[in-house]
C-alpha cells in the first residue's frame, strides 16, 4: 500500500489547516484568533467539530485491495475517485494477500494457485472472447488492488479514523489510517492528535464495541 498527501487547505497568505480552522472557530465567539489554536482546540476538546470541516485533505492511495474500498466508501462524507474495472485492464494486477495469508506455510501455495487460475481466465475471456474489461471483471476477487483519490475534511477524517483506527476493524484499513495519520501528521500534528480509536476520542478511554478488544474497558464496566 503506498498512500500519499497530494493536496490540503491552504490560507491565501499560506495559512495551514489549523490556522483556518482557528479563524473560522473564532467568528463564533466574535474573538481574534490566536497563534495558539487555542479555540480550534477548545472546540474539539468540546466535541464542537463543525469548525473542523473548514478544511480539507486529499490523499493519493495505490495498491489497496477492494476488500478495503468497500470498507472505505461506507464512509458517505469524503469524494472518492476511484481506478475503473470498466476501462482498465487488471491483467498484469499484483493482488493484494492479507498478512493472515500469507503467513500461512501450506495454504499460501492453493490460495496463490487459485489466483493465478482467476488471472488467466480473465485474460482468457478479454483477449481470447473479447468479453469486455467490465463484464470481464465478475472474476475478480475481493483481493484485486486498486487505486483511488480520496478527500475529506478533518472532521470526517477524524470522525473515520475513531473507527478504522479501532483494533476491531480489519488490518489493511487500520494500517491505511495509521498510514493516513502520518501524512497528517507532516502539515497539521494537531489534527493528527485528534485521530485516534474512538474508545481514546473521550477524555476517559471506554469501549463501546460489544466484540471488545480488551485495550480499554467497556463503559458499563466502567460507570458499575
Ligand atoms: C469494525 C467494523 C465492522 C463493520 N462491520 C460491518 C458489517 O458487518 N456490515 C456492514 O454493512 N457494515 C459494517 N461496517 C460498516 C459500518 O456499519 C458503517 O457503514 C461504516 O463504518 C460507516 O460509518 P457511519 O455509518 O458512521 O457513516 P459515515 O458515512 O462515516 O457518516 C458519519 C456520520 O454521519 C451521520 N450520517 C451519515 N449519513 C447519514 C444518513 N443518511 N442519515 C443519518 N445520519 C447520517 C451519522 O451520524 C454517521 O455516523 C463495519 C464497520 C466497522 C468499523
Amino acid at each position: 500500500m503506498q498512500v500519499k498527501l497530494i493536496a490540503y487547505t491552504q490560507g491565501v497568505k499560506g495559512q495551514m489547516p489549523l490556522d483556518i480552522v482557528e479563524r473560522c472557530a473564532s467568528v463564533c465567539y466574535n474573538s481574534t484568533p490566536t497563534t495558539t489554536h487555542k479555540i480550534a482546540k477548545g472546540c474539539a476538546k468540546s466535541g464542537h467539530m463543525s469548525v473542523y470541516e473548514h478544511v480539507s485533505f486529499t490523499f493519493m492511495i495505490e495498491d489497496v485491495s477492494r476488500a478495503l474500498l468497500a470498507q472505505l466508501t461506507r464512509h458517505r462524507h469524503a469524494a472518492y475517485s476511484v481506478q475503473s474495472q470498466r476501462y482498465c485492464d487488471m491483467s498484469n494486477c499484483r493482488f493484494v494477500i492479507p498478512d493472515s495469508i500469507e503467513n500461512l506455510k501450506y495454504a499460501d501455495p492453493y490460495f496463490l494457485a487459485c489466483l493465478d487460475e482467476i488471472r488467466d481466465t480473465y485474460v482468457q475471456l478479454t483477449e481470447d472472447f473479447n468479453v469486455p474489461k467490465e463484464d470481464a471483471r465478475a472474476i475478480l476477487p475481493n483481493a484485486t488492488p486498486t487505486t483511488l483519490a480520496f478527500t475529506v475534511n478533518a472532521r470526517a477524517l477524524v470522525a473515520i479514523s475513531g473507527q478504522r483506527l479501532c483494533n476491531r476493524a480489519q488490518k489493511e484499513i487500520r494500517e491505511l489510517f495509521q498510514s493516513i495519520k502520518k501524512e497528517v501528521a507532516v502539515v497539521c500534528p494537531e489534527i493528527a492528535a485528534l485521530m485516534l480509536p474512538k474508545c481514546e476520542q473521550h477524555e476517559v478511554p471506554f469501549c463501546e464495541e460489544s466484540n471488545c478488544c480488551g485495550k480499554h474497558k467497556r463503559l458499563t464496566e466502567l460507570v458499575k
